[in-house]
């Protein structure tokens, strides 16, 4: 049988007509290679962003249900000009809203996740020799509403829809030629993995390197699917997301990843009881607030009063907001302050699961720089700092040239300090 795969072009490689033409032909070219190809793109340039503004112009709080009817667009008006570019090169396209293509999520409007993929009319359009294009970000709720996927959710659809054809490897094309040690635009000396394990790229998403949806890894690494990052502009490879037993390097630190699209929230005297950390995590889970690193500090004297602090997704800011105020006046929480200001700088590396001096040495090299660090969490392979967000890329230029990551030559797991100079 013929094999199938899936190329996902996001927003930078479809901006204008040119470049919808380059994808076509970049389509067309895999066709003619003897591939069935099922493309997924994103919204045209910052059509999205325009699209959200749009809709905030008009109303302070957008319904979700009809930011999604609005936001759902961009992504069709990629796929019918693709369809079209493609059927002028003399192949025939037929394009696909997500709830066409038979993605169906739960009905959490703006954030909804994927429960399951009937792609029978993909496979017949495939059967039919037609070469299938489907909006990303989307899909139809079991309440048959329009849903979409949250910021990057193409990545999602791409990875869902391999899946679900059992397609052969999903490219993942973007302005970057793969994933590197750092954001290129940030590092301009940041080097392209060859690969990357799952579990490193998944803290990659979490902290930031936008390269990748969180959730399209996440469903890689549950579903068995081969993701290839790559350019939309050069044909060069890009990276590889392996399982951890495929992977042939263990570097020490992989990649250092930046986020400043996160906001903090402060509450300050907060009872100190049992239950009380639970109230507030559980308004902020059921406002659908994701939420990162959190730090409570003990009051010093048994029952005075706790602060408790937390990061989330600086677009999540505003329901959390909302969420929390019922919960301070039930409590008696004195004061909740928010902070927009913040960014975070992580460093990601199966390798350092068993070096402490990795930790030493991230806090050593943004003390050299002046840098105070608000916050700290980690995980076994990824230690993240909260820092002023006005110094975010000094920190990730400084970390970067710390862990020597723009060399070629893989640091191994070598104790702290020993690595080739
Ligand atoms: P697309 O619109 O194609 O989906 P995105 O903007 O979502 O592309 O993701 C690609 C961007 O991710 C790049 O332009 C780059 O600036 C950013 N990025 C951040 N961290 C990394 C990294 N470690 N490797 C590659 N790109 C990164
Ligand atoms: N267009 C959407 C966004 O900008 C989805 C995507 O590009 O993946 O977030
Ligand atoms: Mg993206």
């Amino acid at each position: 049988m013929t094999a199938t795969i899936v190329m996902k072009f996001g927003g930078t490689s479809v901006a204008d007509a040119e470049r919808i033409k380059r994808a076509a032909r970049r389509i067309v070219g895999k066709r003619d290679a003897g591939k069935r190809v099922v493309a997924v793109l994103s919204a045209r340039g910052q059509t999205t962003d325009e699209l959200i503004q749009m809709a905030e112009e008009v109303s302070p709080t957008p319904d979700p249900r009809e930011m999604d009817m609005l936001l759902s667009t961009g992504e069709r008006i990629s796929c019918a000009l693709c369809a079209m570019a493609i059927n002028d090169l003399g192949h025939r396209a037929i394009s696909l809203t997500g709830s066409q293509a038979g993605i169906v999520t739960d009905a959490s409007h703006t954030k909804a996740r994927i429960i399951d993929v009937r792609a029978d009319r993909i496979r017949q359009a495939l059967e039919d020799d037609l070469i299938v294009l489907v909006a990303g970000f989307q899909g139809v709720s079991t309440s048959r509403d329009v849903t979409t996927l949250g910021r990057g959710g193409s990545d999602t659809t791409a990875v869902a829809l391999a899946a679900a054809i059992g397609a052969e490897v999903c490219e993942i094309y973007s302005d970057v030629a793969g994933v590197f040690t750092a954001d290129p635009r940030v590092v301009p000396d940041a080097r392209k993995l060859p690969v990357v394990s799952f579990e490193e790229m998944l803290e990659m998403a979490a902290s930031g390197a936008k390269v990748l949806q969180l959730r399209s890894v996440e469903y890689a690494r549950t579903h068995g699917v081969r993701i290839h990052c790559r350019s939309s502009f050069e044909e060069s490879p890009g990276t590889f997301v392996l399982g951890e037993d495929e992977t042939m390097e263990h570097p020490l630190i992989t990649a250092v990843t930046h986020s400043t699209d996160e906001a903090r929230i402060t509450l300050t005297g907060v009872p100190d009881r049992p239950g009380v950390a639970a109230a507030i995590f559980r308004a902020l889970a059921d406002a659908n607030c994701n939420v990162d690193t959190i730090i409570q500090n003990e009051p010093r004297e048994e029952g005075r009063d706790a602060e408790v602090s937390f990061t989330i997704a600086a677009e999540d800011l505003r329901a959390a907001e909302r969420a929390l105020e019922p919960i301070r006046t039930g409590l008696g929480i004195a004061e909740i302050d928010t902070d927009s200001e913040i960014g975070k700088v992580s460093i990601i590396g199966a390798g350092m699961r068993s070096h402490p001096g990795v930790a030493a040495q991230v806090f050593e090299t943004l003390a050299a720089r002046g840098i105070n660090i608000e916050m700290i969490s980690t995980s076994p392979i990824k230690i993240s700092c909260v820092i002023r967000s006005d110094e975010v890329p000094e920190a990730v230029q400084a970390l970067h040239e710390s862990f020597q990551l723009s060399l070629a030559e893989v640091q191994r797991e070598r104790p702290i300090g020993q690595e080739a100079r």
